[in-house]
């Protein structure tokens, strides 16, 4: 990274960090579809396949157009280095195969997306990985899970679908009390809204396919941190393959360069949503980390420079907490808010956790973690909120 490139702000950074520019001067980064690279001779080849000489062999050890993503990202993070996957699971996947080995344990936080429980308890735990999922907002817990062989503490914060908040300094100086690293999954915030490297975790992991895309459209993932660290992470990436598409890396490049004013839209509309939705009769209870109301509201403020963009709520139903069929009635009313489990969108989308993304969870879990049958889930997007607000009217009567 160059001093001018630390020198700039947040809001240039995701404008002009990690471009870099062919022989033709093009302004937009260009998209370098090609599998392979070729040599002047047979020596170049050898001497870059035996890396003493930098430069492209393959897209899938390197490629120019994800190396500008991935400087782009590193910049935003302030990581040493970044690597790029195929998917947010295929960036999870590729850090837990890079660090840890059979025998290994893993501390996850009980609040992660669904499928990475899955990934971790169903297909992980084949191959030996030992995994304990406690409380992410209990340090205690955290502390009293650590083992000799403990390589990573795995959080999500804000969580999915109740917005539960971990205060990331305190669990980093457990980790690394422990001897293990404290991942980050940032999907929800990005680096426009939280750093957690700064506040003292390790490995960064995101899911690009949220507010890095921004609009819906491609699938993509990154890890980040230290280069000592994720050496073996890119190790694996380039052995086992799960890397990103050149195209897809274009496409996030684009989508960074509006990171801060979308996250700073989402947010204003988010914060309008939560306040809205606290005033209505259907309403039993909001989630979100920017309202007075919300149980981590404090350290959500410090760590978070707002409280992001996910909304969550109970319906009422008979006057009460927690019916499916009230929540059910709310999404079938929308006309305009799409009904899709994705989030990170321009477009708002509305869910219904306990039948879809947490459907797999058992109803006792589901309950323990909190997520009623009347919970509803809105990622909110960048229409006009009187627009939303007026499209969830079901809940003002
Ligand atoms: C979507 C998501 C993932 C998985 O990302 P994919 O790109 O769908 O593989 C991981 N973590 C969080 C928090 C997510 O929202």
């Amino acid at each position: 990274m160059t001093n001018k490139t630390q020198q700039w702000h947040p809001e240039t950074l995701s404008v002009r960090a990690g471009s870099e520019h062919s022989a033709f001067g093009e302004n937009s980064e260009a998209i370098f579809l090609t599998s392979s690279f070729v040599f002047e001779n047979a020596a170049e080849a050898a001497a870059r396949f035996g890396g003493q000489e930098p430069g492209n062999i393959y897209s899938r050890f390197t490629n120019p157009t994800v190396t500008m993503f991935q400087n782009k990202l590193a910049a935003l993070e302030g990581a040493e280095t970044c690597v790029a996957t195929s998917s947010g699971m295929s960036a999870i996947l590729a850090c837990v195969m890079g660090i840890c080995s059979t025998g290994d344990h893993v501390v996850a936080s009980r609040s992660i997306f669904g499928t990475s429980v899955q990934l971790f308890s169903s297909i992980l735990a084949r191959w030996g990985l030992q995994v304990t999922f406690v409380s992410l907002t209990e340090p205690t817990a955290w502390r009293n899970a650590a083992q000799k062989n403990t390589k990573l503490f795995f959080v999500e914060t804000p969580s999915n679908p109740l917005t539960e908040v971990c205060d990331i300094a305190e669990l980093a100086t457990i980790a690394h009390q422990a001897g293990a690293l404290l991942v980050v999954d940032n999907c929800f915030c990005t680096p426009a809204l939280q750093k957690p490297l700064d506040l003292g975790a390790d490995i960064i992991i995101h899911s690009a396919t949220k507010y890095i895309d921004g609009h819906g459209r491609c699938l993509g993932g990154a890890v980040l941190g230290k280069k000592d660290v994720l050496e073996p992470v890119y190790g694996f990436l380039r052995t086992a393959g799960p890397t990103m598409s050149a195209f897809n890396a274009w496409v996030f490049l684009k989508g960074l360069e509006t990171l801060h004013v979308r996250m700073d839209a989402h947010s204003r509309n988010a914060l309008a949503l939560a306040q809205w939705l606290e005033a209505q009769p259907k309403v039993a209870r909001v989630y979100y980390p920017g309202l007075a109301s919300h149980p981590q509201h404090a350290i959500a403020m410090c760590q978070q420079k707002t409280g992001g963009a996910i909304v969550s709520f109970d319906v009422k139903e008979n006057g009460e907490s927690g019916g499916k069929d009230a929540a059910w009635q709310l999404i079938d009313a929308t006309q305009m808010i799409s009904i899709t489990a994705n989030l990170g969108d321009a477009k708002s989308t509305i869910t219904h956790p306990a039948t879809t993304t947490h459907s797999r969870v058992s109803p006792e879990a589901r309950a323990a973690s909190g997520i009623g049958d009347g919970l509803i889930r809105i990622a909110v997007g960048l229409e006009h909120i009187e627009d939303i607000q007026n499209d969830l009217t079901y809940l003002t009567k």
